[in-house]
């Protein structure tokens, strides 16, 4: 296993729509096993294939006791409310309170193909959420108000001066 390089905003890769997945199996199991461990190594709990640099539908978790790969992931219903603070692994960490779905069904593949459906609530839904917005080519950024997404980008500036 490897650790790979995550890309940070405002690369270009992480506004693109992810083309899908269409190869399962060894190579995609490969894959998934590389984006755990650079996930775990910067204390993530989700990572998504745009953040290592690939355009792909395809993202893995490890979130309130969840652990899994969603390939070519779909939101099949979201409902209630929560409020909480969200931050992201391609834009320095630095969280801002963002309103999501409280209850939140994902349906997906595995990384030999399989269909499954999975629902979550509070943190793992969450993380679901924003995962899958990954694949769509946005980020939590693009979900803010604009006040509160100038403020991430200048502390993330500021950050990435520091580094
Ligand atoms: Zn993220």
């Amino acid at each position: 296993m490897a650790v790979m390089k995550i890309v940070e905003h405002p690369a270009q890769v992480l506004k693109e729509v992810g083309a899908p997945v269409e190869e399962f199996g060894a190579g995609l199991e490969k894959l998934a096993a590389d984006m755990f461990e650079t996930m775990y190594a910067a204390e993530g709990v989700g990572l998504a294939a745009p953040q290592v640099g690939l355009s792909l539908r395809l993202f893995v978790m490890d979130c309130d006791g969840l652990k899994l790969v969603a390939a070519n992931p779909s939101i099949l219903s979201a409902e209630g409310e929560q409020e909480g603070e969200e931050g992201c692994l391609s834009v320095g960490k630095i969280h801002a309170p963002l309103r999501r779905a409280a209850r939140v069904r994902l349906r997906a593949q595995d990384a030999r193909g399989e269909v499954y459906e999975k629902e979550a609530e509070g943190l793992a839904a969450r993380c679901f959420l924003h995962e899958t917005d990954h694949c769509d080519g946005l980020l939590f950024l693009d979900r803010l108000s604009p006040i509160r997404r100038d403020m991430v980008k200048r502390r993330f500036q500021k950050l990435k001066k520091w580094r």
